[in-house]
């Protein structure tokens, strides 16, 4: 097949994979190879060619069996916070931890085994913020990922080798994490589509834990379309996930191509009412991210939908509350990390005390340190109802305020963070700064619902700004409209870094 592979989305792999226009191993010897060539963006941790191989002539052969699902033969690599069975993949499992260097998983995560069922080929593991906690991958145990845009700039955080290898045109696709803003925050950082879906859509089973309440996983790839298609084969109830959400099995590329009712051709968000949260826009905001989302929200009007002015007035304490929730958990999630179950185990110790001490003091890197200590202090006997329990009860504050919102719109848009990327090392390791860029993204999180990262634009120094879409529980199908009507009316996120 002529022209060049990498190109390729996931949807339009799908068709020419099905017409026989290219093979699977074909695409997956294209990509591998491209991946090591690009090996200095620090996406990869690790990857396994034969195994990625044998997969493709697999998916190759059901092809010829003419099996025809979308998704069959298509290469993507998974973020390292998913284990994958190391038996099958020859891949390890490390959340960007030394803690867990090496680790070998006996099992595949729920949404790796759903994406492998579908036909999927693994490529490889992809870097990522220590056990998802970061917004920029400088806290990865093992390197920096370099934004494809400005290799000086971070890809965003934490799933930052995902959306970079996405946006470098190394994977048509790869899955994300999101606990507090790691989809879409790094897909807006490298101008990529990324979705964040219900709290419970997609199942946490064998997803590293950070924070329970929060983390879900989500696809990141280059359109609404590609994934729409990623979701619906990653989603659904799963008995092995205490929180999955029982609901029967969505087809979102269905539903998102499902006009509307009052659409017309030129019109197909007709009737769409879509929030502007009067916080989400301060005068903080860089006026380059402003001017963006403010040209995308104009084009969304032009496609039909009506902007309402709305107001989320806990927006500010979201930081906050997110930064004493997440870390509690965490601090709780983490105590399994003690050298005696999996993962690393210093090599010296004089009692069971001292291994303990040795061992977490040598696996954790110093933003996971901070977050046990900040999460073992919010638990503590004395300060629980001080700071954890008020927390919480904010988290359901922030939650009735989107329901507020959701009486006046049906969708809520505004920037994903208040700046574009920023330089590698510029925050000279104040972890406070990049807690307060989380701003935009934590709410959606705190309250569970679904959340969009949609290429917006260029903002200062030619970085991709992303529109953040936030629906009501369950609406993913209306994010992936909005999202997709756009991209038919603008070239954002066809665009790729030189
Ligand atoms: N930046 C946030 C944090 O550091 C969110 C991370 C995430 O969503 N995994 O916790």
């Amino acid at each position: 097949m002529s022209g060049d592979l990498h190109d390729l989305g996931v949807a339009d792999i799908g068709r020419a994979l099905r017409q026989r226009r290219c093979s699977s191993v074909e695409l997956t010897l294209h990509l591998l190879t491209r991946l090591s060539g690009h090996a200095s963006l620090g996406t990869v941790l690790s990857s396994d060619a034969d195994r990625a191989l044998e997969q493709a002539r697999a998916a190759d052969a059901a092809l010829t069996r003419g099996e025809a699902g979308p998704l069959v033969g298509v290469p993507l690599a998974h973020k390292d916070i998913f284990v994958t069975d190391h038996a099958r993949t020859g891949l390890p499992s490390t959340a960007g931890s030394k803690m867990l260097a090496g680790y070998a998983s006996p099992f595949d995560a729920t949404v790796v085994a759903r994406l492998a069922a579908a036909g999927t080929v693994t490529l490889a593991k992809l870097n990522c913020d220590e056990f998802a906690m970061g917004s920029s991958n400088e806290n990865s145990a093992f390197a920096p990922v370099h934004n494809p845009w400005d290799l000086q700039r971070v890809p965003g955080g934490s799933s930052g080798g995902s959306a970079a290898a996405v946006a470098a045109r190394l994977l048509p696709a790869a899955t994300g994490t999101d606990t507090g803003g790691s989809i879409r925050q790094p897909a807006s950082f490298c101008g990529i589509t990324g979705i964040k879906p219900t709290y419970g859509v997609c199942s946490r089973y064998g997803m590293i834990a950070f924070a329970s309440s929060l983390d879900q996983a989500g696809p990141m790839a280059r359109s609404a379309e590609d994934c729409s298609l990623l979701l619906s084969a990653m989603s659904g109830f799963d008995e092995r996930d205490a929180t999955s959400a029982e609901r029967p099995p969505q087809d979102y590329h269905a539903s998102m191509l499902q006009p509307r009712t009052g659409a017309s051709a030129g019109r197909p968000l007709q009737g769409l009412r879509i929030g502007l949260p009067r916080e989400f826009f301060p005068a903080a905001l860089a006026a380059d991210v402003d001017t963006a989302v403010r040209a995308a929200l104009a084009e969304l009007e032009k496609l039909g939908a009506t902007l309402v002015d709305v107001s989320l007035p806990r927006t500010e304490l979201s930081i906050p509350v997110y930064y004493i929730i997440a870390p509690a958990e965490a601090s709780s999630n983490l105590g399994r990390f003690d050298g005696v179950k999996f993962g690393h185990r210093a090599a010296q110790y004089t009692d069971l005390m001292d291994m303990y001490k040795k061992t977490r003091s040598e696996g954790f890197g110093p933003e996971v340190k901070r977050r046990i200590m900040i999460g073992t202090y919010v638990l503590s006997h004395g300060y629980y109802d001080a700071y954890y329990l008020q927390a919480q009860k904010l988290r359901r504050m922030i939650a009735d305020d989107f329901q507020a919102c959701f009486q006046a719109c049906d969708v809520i848009a505004g920037p994903v963070a208040p700046t574009v990327a920023w330089e590698i090392g510029a925050q000279g390791g104040d972890p406070l700064q990049a807690y307060l860029a989380d701003i935009f993204t934590l709410p959606a999180s705190l309250a569970g619902l679904p959340g969009m990262s949609v290429p917006a634009g260029f903002g200062a120094h030619g970085m991709p700004v992303g529109l953040q879409l936030i629906g009501n529980y369950f609406d993913e199908a209306t994010l992936l409209q909005a999202a997709h009507a756009l991209q038919q009316a603008t070239d954002f996120h066809t665009r790729r870094p030189t």
